[in-house]
């Protein structure tokens, strides 16, 4: 395929929040008579984007880990600032990969909390979109804090799987990393169960993997992503083409923690040692992306905000991680955008068509050749300070 380039000269009418029609604006049709006309010239409409990797009632930063343990009323006023930067910084969609367990007090069940924001937001429009995975299921021993719902074998990972489903996941985040960092967690076979139980019920499996044993299991059992996949090889990445496994790369993770060295007092980043073993990760996991868009793996891509350090208006860095890991600027903004929303199944994410919804942004610069463009927003379309009717 050749690099598709930017179309000059392009006119677009939004009515009721949807295109009417987008062509050449040397060939308007006569307008409505009540149309807010906006000068947007010297600007690049870039379809509004999706962040597939994010965790919406967590804030990031340094101790992205301890703020999971703060009180759910804080996380939930931590979403409402999230749903703030991501429509600011043109993210439509988030899928969220995530979120602590709270006692939800209109029932008193424990379950989710991104599931309660998904609930605010629906009928909110002019807030992200968002698909909720619940809240991880892992091996017992390794996310701390009490995050994860644990399961150490096959009948309490179906039962994990089956609550996280009644309780309204749209799709299930399965932990693929174990206690020991050279065993998987779990056998292919009590993976695939898993799979098949999802799929049955119309929901897809997708699982976090730092290392190449926990990948193995995931691509084995058929799950339908790897999350990070900072780890992979090529036999990996051939199986994931050949059965369509997404990968959603978090490459961004890296220059964030390598930012900490400079502006942090926290070992882990700023020692001799911490910004070696970085280093290392760094260069393993950007090959990994690498192997994996060379087998034609199809990569989604996000930001892992909240969940890990970055904030939620960091798309772009995350963009411009998969530019220096080989994919060109175009290649890369396709996966913040259509991509992403094949693997929502979401076929109206990131994309500008006539008919579809107005979701999209205005940029200066052209992010087809420049990721850097994306910081640089002027307008966000759906945002009601520039909703044009
Ligand atoms: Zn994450």
């Amino acid at each position: 395929m050749s690099d598709p380039s930017l179309r000059k000269g392009v006119s677009v009418l939004v009515s009721d929040r949807r295109i009417a029609w987008l062509r050449p604006t040397s060939d308007e049709p006569a307008l409505p008579a009540n149309v807010r006309i906006i000068d947007a010239g010297g600007s690049t409409i870039v379809p509004g984007m999706v962040d597939a990797h994010s965790h919406v009632t967590l804030p990031g930063g340094s101790h992205w880990i301890d703020r999971g343990a703060d009180p759910p009323e804080e996380l939930l006023e931590v979403a409402e600032h999230n749903g703030d930067l991501l429509g600011r910084a043109g993210v439509r969609w988030a899928r969220d990969v995530g979120s602590p367990l709270a006692i939800d007090p209109r029932d008193g069940r424990r379950r989710a909390l991104a599931l309660r924001v998904r609930e605010r937001w629906q009928s909110d429009l002019d807030r992200p979109r968002i698909r909720v995975a619940g809240t991880w299921i892992g091996h017992s021993g390794v996310l701390t804090g009490g995050l994860a719902i644990e399961a150490d074998a096959g009948p309490a990972l179906l039962k994990a799987a089956s609550t996280q489903l009644d309780n309204g996941a749209d799709f299930l985040k399965l932990y693929l990393d174990g206690p020991k960092k050279e065993e998987a967690p779990w056998s292919t076979e009590d993976v695939r169960a898993v799979v098949e139980l999802a799929h049955r019920r119309g929901a897809k499996v997708t699982a976090h993997s730092g290392f190449l044993v926990g990948a193995r299991v995931g691509i084995d059992a058929g799950v339908d992503s790897l999350e990070h996949g900072f780890e992979l090889d090529s036999d990996a990445v051939a199986k994931m083409a050949r059965q369509e496994t997404f990968l959603v790369s978090t490459l961004a993770i890296f220059r964030s923690w390598a930012s900490f060295a400079q502006t942090t007092t926290l070992p882990r980043f700023t020692s001799g040692e911490g910004k070696e073993r970085i280093a290392r990760r760094t260069e393993r996991a950007i090959e990994s992306v690498q192997l994996a868009h060379r087998a034609g793996v199809r990569i989604a891509t996000g930001t892992d905000f909240g969940g890990g350090s970055l904030r939620a208006n960091h798309l772009a860095w995350e963009i411009e991680s998969l530019v220096e890991a080989g994919l060109k600027p175009w290649e890369a903004l396709t996966s913040a955008t259509v991509r992403g929303g094949e693997l929502l199944g979401e076929p109206e994410a990131g994309r500008i068509v006539e008919g579809g919804p107005a979701d999209f942004f205005l940029v200066h610069g052209d992010p087809l050749s420049d990721p850097t463009a994306l910081w640089r927003i002027w307008r966000v379309a759906w945002l009601p300070e520039s909703h044009v009717t």
